[in-house]
């Protein structure tokens, strides 16, 4: 399997409009962090994780020419506001729990029943916490809490994505063993109400025990790429927008 990091902010984007700060002035390419969304190449299907506003930008930067399934993991504008941006590649499968689809049905329902042929054709799926397959492909969704707001993880053979939580709950933990790759949502350093924080990500990390962990969905405040990932212990990375790993 390959991971493409298309991006790897929190919901404003960094640099964040108006900010002066040293990560949003900063001239590395490192600190450009586009909205969250990865692209998983897996037995010969492109399976996007999340395809927030920014999608276009990021297709084009990767030269993305088909795109299979969505695994969406919540409704937030930043994690869905790409579907329209869909339309080149034909039927797409949207996969996620009941009130992801129900938002995406109200919030693009001049895709749904219209006849008209501008619009993206996407296929909607309600799953539940049973894993399911995809072109014989088995993905298991991970129920995280985003504060008061159940979303899905997903994990993929020996690989997981984990965006936007502040906590999991046992059960799904034990889902989580044994990976290679696990990738997770580390706000910032202070603590925030419906983010874990980099403290808090570490924690989970570490008891995990993936052999590898790349921290998504950073803030400005995280601070500079260079500066934040000297402080983080082995083998946990930070991941940054055009990242490409092998798993
Ligand atoms: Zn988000
Ligand atoms: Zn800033
Ligand atoms: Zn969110």
């Amino acid at each position: 399997m390959k991971l493409t990091f298309l991006g790897t902010g929190t919901s404003t984007g960094v640099p964040y409009i108006t900010c002066n700060c040293e990560t949003c002035q900063s001239k590395d390419p490192k600190d450009r962090r586009l909205r969250c969304s990865s692209l998983l190449e897996v037995d010969g299907k492109n399976i996007l994780l999340d395809c927030g506003p920014d999608f276009r930008q990021q297709a084009l930067n990767v030269g993305l020419q088909k795109v299979d399934a969505v695994l969406l993991t919540h409704k937030h504008m930043d994690h869905v506001l790409g579907l329209d941006d869909l339309r080149p590649y034909g039927n797409v499968r949207i996969y996620s729990n009941k009130e992801t689809i129900d938002a995406i049905h109200k919030v693009f329902s001049y895709c749904f029943n219209n006849d008209y042929k501008g619009i993206p054709q996407l296929e909607t799926h309600v799953i539940t916490q049973e894993p399911f397959e995809i072109d014989g492909i088995t993905i298991t969704p991970i129920l995280i809490w985003h504060y008061k707001l159940p979303a899905f993880g997903y994990r993929i053979k020996d690989f997981a994505y984990i965006t936007d939580y502040k906590s999991i709950d046992e059960d799904q933990l034990e889902k989580l063993k044994g990976l290679d790759v696990l990738v997770m949502d580390a706000l910032r350093w202070e603590e925030h109400f419906s983010h874990a924080s980099i403290d808090e990500a570490i924690a989970i990390s570490k008891r995990l025990n993936p052999k590898r962990t790349y921290f998504i969905h950073m803030s400005h405040s995280a601070g500079l790429h260079e500066k934040t990932q000297k402080l983080l212990p082995p083998n946990i990375y930070l991941a940054y927008d055009g990242l490409s790993i092998e798993i």
